[in-house]
């Protein structure tokens, strides 16, 4: 469908500068990137261009208002040399959903995905192999228009970019701490919070650095009324053991609907372990860490997969979650996701979109 992109390549590949024992988190990005505008109504001019600087006006309404949605995915390389992306469909669907939050015009499917098969074609030598690395891929869709009055724009641009990440888990290492956050929240019934959406990261920019300054990795978020319901961590959906069981917020309209979460959920159902949706008063959480009914906790997104939580911090309390080490849950988790991911194991659920590198 895309047979006819036009494709610009840039005078010389950055790869030979890259070294792939030091990745960092997308520092460095491939050659290419992918671009599609819409205005007069469509969306048209589908390009491959070499990644690098755009230009925008300065009254772009994305600068100023934050008319903006993307989506974050990986494309890993297996030990048999094929290149699989994890889940790619829920990531457009999540897209659809913020579009239409942000009054940003839907996206064709063919594009989001064509889009993506043809970067990551292009630029496959980017692909990490050590396990744990891989090629993050950031969609992005903003407004381009340059307007100060306050209404949706009429112009916007859809842009791919891919970014050779670092492996983030390490069991040896110890695991994240939690700042409870009681003053600041990232989201209110109503507003933005379950769109993958600028302004929610803008918001969360001040909390964060106020966790890290007291020593915490993240910050663990309650929800936006009473200050009593645990609903995310930093960017990442977040899980309890508690008692035996799998506990995770529910989804109720302040919660990103996490691709990791999902996963998560579906292969402890698989297993037959028994996970609950609820809410989770923190008073609970900390009792329960305290007297040891909680035995593990974790993030689950796509940057870190998952990501073990060894100690939380809320009010003048600081609780220690099975010993400040990843649980044996948490460990297996992580293992299972990556042979999928990988094409190690038995894709039961049809998760992985192979790219054939040969269009
Ligand atoms: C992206 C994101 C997540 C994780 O979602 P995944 O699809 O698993 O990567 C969780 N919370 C927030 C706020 C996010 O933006």
């Amino acid at each position: 469908m895309l047979s006819d992109l036009r494709t610009v390549h840039p005078p010389a590949s950055r790869l030979p500068e890259v070294n792939f024992d030091d990745l960092g988190f997308g520092n460095i990005f491939s050659d290419h990137m992918f671009s599609l505008r819409y205005d007069d109504g469509r969306w048209h001019t589908p390009e491959v261009l070499p990644y690098g600087p755009i230009e925008v006006e300065p009254s772009c309404v994305t600068l100023h208002y934050g008319q903006s949605v993307f989506e974050g995915l990986k494309a890993f390389r297996g030990h048999d040399e094929r290149i699989r992306l994890f889940r790619p469909d829920m990531n457009f669907q999540r897209l659809a959903r913020s579009c239409e939050r942000l009054c940003i015009p839907a996206l064709p499917e063919q594009y989001f995905y064509e889009g993506i098969e043809a970067l990551v074609r292009l630029d496959h030598k980017w692909i990490p192999s050590k396990r744990g690395q891989s090629l993050y891929v950031r969609p992005i869709i903003i407004g381009t228009e340059g307007l100060l009055e306050v209404r949706p724009g009429r112009e916007f641009r859809f842009m791919i970019m891919t970014a050779p990440v670092r492996a983030y888990f390490d069991a040896s290492a110890s695991a994240i701490g939690l700042k409870v956050e009681e003053r600041f929240t990232r989201a209110a019934p109503g507003g933005t919070g379950v769109a993958k959406t600028a302004g929610n990261y803008a918001a969360s920019l001040y909390p964060g650095e106020c966790a890290r300054d007291e020593g915490y990795a993240q910050v663990l978020w309650l929800d936006g009324v009473e200050h009593r319901y645990v609903e995310e961590v930093g960017a990442m959906n977040i899980f309890f053991r508690i008692g035996g069981k799998v506990v995770t917020p529910e989804l109720r309209g302040t919660i990103l609907h996490g691709v990791t979460r999902d996963s998560v959920i579906t292969l402890l159902r698989d297993a037959g372990e028994p996970v609950e949706e609820r809410r989770i008063a923190i008073d609970e959480l900390v009792e329960g860490i305290r007297n040891g009914e909680v035995t593990e906790a974790f993030g689950a997104g796509t940057a870190a997969i998952i990501a073990p939580v060894g100690k939380i911090a809320y009010k003048d309390d600081v609780v220690t979650i099975n010993n400040g080490e990843a649980g044996p849950l948490t460990q297996d988790l992580y293992d299972q996701i990556t042979r999928i991911q990988l094409g190690e194991t038995n894709d039961l659920h049809g998760w992985n979109r192979v790219v054939a590198l040969e269009a």
